[in-house]
């Protein structure tokens, strides 16, 4: 489920709120519970770390790619595995926060208190 909810890119308490509004705008609170995405400031600064280690695993699953289909030289393993690595960008970008929200909401779930700023906050909207 929540697997399903990461892949879909929903919400990490209720896993059904949409986390983007649209490709380049990303919801404030989920739409759905009202649970606020930013738990404190800089709260996001983590899931460069995350995006890091996504644009590596994608590296080196295009440099496998690489070594499986066409074999190039070192050149072309560089500018292979970068082309990809550059193409998936936008799908890092959206997929470290979420990853990053998950796994902070499993480690370190949301108390009563931000539970109830969250419905108050989707009171208010
Ligand atoms: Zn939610």
């Amino acid at each position: 489920m929540r697997l399903k909810a990461i892949l879909t890119l929903k919400c990490p308490r209720c896993l059904r709120g949409n986390v983007y509004r649209s490709f380049f705008k990303m919801n404030k609170s989920c739409p759905h519970c009202g649970v606020v995405y930013e738990r404190e400031q800089g709260y996001f600064m983590t899931a460069v770390f995350v995006g890091y280690v996504m644009g590596f695993v994608i590296a080196v699953l295009a440099g496998l790619g690489l070594y499986l289909t066409v074999k190039p030289d070192a050149i072309g393993y560089l500018l292979g595995a970068s082309g990809v690595v550059f193409l998936s960008i936008p799908l890092v970008f959206h997929y470290a926060r979420v990853v990053w929200m998950h796994i902070d909401e499993l480690l370190d779930p949301r108390k009563p208190e931000e539970l109830e700023a969250a419905r108050r906050n989707r009171e208010e909207t």
